[in-house]
């Protein structure tokens, strides 16, 4: 792979993205975008809220269509509406999880801490699907998320380099090093690794070189973060392989949505 496409910043994407994607009312509440709620035997079940807008514009997004690579689709909600939206489901489901997926729900950092605030003295546990960048570039953000006992951060990394995390993102290569950071102030401000805060990586376009250069800096900001990998691949709806061919990106393995697997070189 060789990085040759023009690269945006993704703290001023985020800046633009909150311009639509979020709202502050008179109160001080921040409302954020949702396209839906849903239950789902992802995690062994869980409740989901998908969030519109994210910082990224990845190749390989499952939600490009929907939330990701959108800004104004979906509907505003408060973060107690979410809060009561997402118990329903989990109640009616018997789950004891629940999260935000579908863009980036980092992007929202008051609308978050006051949902995580709402879970607290609840018996849930909250996942939060993040792309790091912002927990990254914000010692101050890990501290906060740090209070919430009930919290998982799962930081999932785009690619096994710079150069990969371009070609997937099209931002510039030097954002990945704010995936990386997130892991490390995470863990800096009491995440316990692998339990609490861990990574995801998506390794369809990754080589065996790479993914073990970034499990050796995974090691170095914590032995158990290159332990407890999980190692992410694309899963080729029919949205996302126009996705992919919009973007000239060829995964090495892919899966067919049935959960074949699809060596595709
Ligand atoms: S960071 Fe996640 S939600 Fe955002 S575009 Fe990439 S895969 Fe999609």
């Amino acid at each position: 792979m060789s990085v040759s496409k023009p690269a945006y910043n993704p703290l001023e994407l985020t800046e633009r993205v909150r311009e639509f994607a979020i709202r502050i009312r008179p109160d001080g509440l921040e409302e954020r975008r949702y396209y839906r709620f849903r239950g789902g035997l992802w995690y062994g079940g869980i409740a989901t809220g998908d969030v519109v807008g994210c910082n990224l514009r990845c190749g390989f997004c499952w939600s490009w269509r929907e939330a990701s690579h959108r800004m104004s689709k979906g509907f505003l909600c408060k973060p107690d509406e979410v809060f009561r939206r997402l118990v329903s489901i989990a109640e009616k489901h018997k789950y004891k999880l629940v999260r935000l997926s579908g863009g980036e729900p980092t992007i929202s950092k008051n609308h978050i801490l006051r949902l995580l605030e709402l879970f607290q003295n609840t018996d849930f546990t909250f996942i939060l699907e993040t792309n790091g960048i912002l927990i990254g570039s914000d010692n101050d953000y890990a501290k906060e998320l740090s209070q919430y006992s009930n919290l998982i951060v799962r930081v999932s990394i785009k690619g096994s380099s710079r150069e990969e995390f371009h070609i997937l993102t099209l931002a510039d290569p030097v954002f990945f090093e704010y995936q990386l950071k997130a892991l490390k102030n995470l863990v800096d401000a009491g995440l316990e690794p692998g339990r609490r805060v861990y990574p995801a990586v998506m390794l369809s376009f990754s080589t065996s070189e790479t993914y073990e250069n970034l499990k050796a800096r995974l090691a170095d900001i914590h032995p158990k973060l290159s332990r407890e990998i999980d190692e992410e691949y694309v899963i080729l709806y029919p949205h996302v392989v126009e996705l992919l061919k919009s973007r000239g990106l060829n995964p090495k393995i892919a899966y067919k949505p049935e959960g074949i697997p699809v060596s595709m070189i």
